[in-house]
């Protein structure tokens, strides 16, 4: 095998880690150089680390612009950038299948999220795991935070009242709600639907990304705080997001309430609506003409 194939091995191997999350890699030896713009761009910076893991002399060299724990090399693990936030390639620019194959490969995504024991509190707990529902290449996707107690009993996202005025709120912005993909940043319910936990988060974002990439949303719709957080990267309140253009590789997005949340606090409702509104206009989509 040439140098250039074990790179490009690598580089497999490298992306298929960091997509499941894994951001250490055991020292096998040489220098890592670790590149100015890795953390704005991990993924275009991961087939470097691959190149420098084969081509570094065996003294380990790190040359990086981050702050590091010495003790880390120390113990022998070189860090990779964090995977988090708006980094990969423009979803629009990865390689497009066929609609037959982009099934498939949903149905394959849903059966390894129905296998999947990555959260042991949240494996104990659930009935079953919730998987995104609605079209490939919808207008508009919305992903919300985690199964609640209706959804982990029927397997759908956004059921019961919340998911009644989602319906509500997709129908005034013009959509359909079989029109819409809908997902959560988790499958699986937390107990007492308490926020996912950074790990869980972590540990559930690469099925979250394999679905967004597959499923190619025109537009993406954050509800609630979780939302932000673990797909943008972004830890403000939404109280501070709602209103800005924001962006996850290359898909516009925007941010808004949580359902539940306006459940609990119905004086928030027409600031949601306002986001609708601003998310309608931001899509070139005319609203409905009762609301227009
Ligand atoms: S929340 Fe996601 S990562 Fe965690 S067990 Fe469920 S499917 Fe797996």
């Amino acid at each position: 095998m040439s140098n250039i194939d074990l790179i490009e091995q690598m580089d497999l191997h490298l992306r298929a880690w960091q997509d499941s999350g894994v951001e250490w890699l055991p020292r096998a030896g040489g220098a890592m150089i670790i590149p100015e713009n890795a953390r704005a761009q991990p993924a275009a910076a991961v087939p470097l680390f691959a190149k420098a893991m084969v081509q570094a002399p065996p003294q380990l060299t790190v040359v990086s612009p981050y702050p590091f724990d010495p003790s880390l090399f120390a113990a022998g693990q070189i860090p990779l950038p964090a995977v988090r936030g708006d980094v990969g390639p423009p979803l629009l620019e990865l390689p497009v299948l066929e609609d037959y194959q982009r099934e498939r490969a949903m149905k394959d995504l849903a059966y390894k999220v129905s296998q999947c024991k990555k959260c042991p509190d949240l494996v104990r707990g659930r009935t079953q795991t919730v998987f995104g529902i609605g079209p490939l290449s919808p207008k508009l996707c919305i992903v919300g935070e985690a199964p609640g107690f209706n959804e982990d009993k029927q397997g759908e996202p956004f059921v019961g009242p919340a998911g009644e005025l989602l319906t509500r709120m997709l129908l005034a912005s013009g959509f359909k709600r079989d029109e819409v993909y809908i997902c959560n940043i988790l499958r699986c319910r937390p107990p007492e639907n308490r926020p996912p936990l950074p790990e869980e988060a972590a540990n559930c974002r690469s099925f979250l990304v394999q679905t967004l990439e597959l499923v190619r949303p025109s537009h993406i719709c954050l509800m609630g705080a979780s939302a932000t957080k673990y797909l943008l990267g972004r830890d403000e309140f939404i109280g501070q997001l709602r209103g800005q253009e924001l962006w996850w590789r290359g898909i516009p997005v925007t941010a808004t309430y949580h359902p539940s949340y306006l459940l609990r606090s119905p004086a928030k409702k027409h600031e949601a609506w306002a986001d609708l509104q601003a998310m309608v206009i931001r899509m070139g989509q005319l609203l409905p003409e009762k609301n227009g």
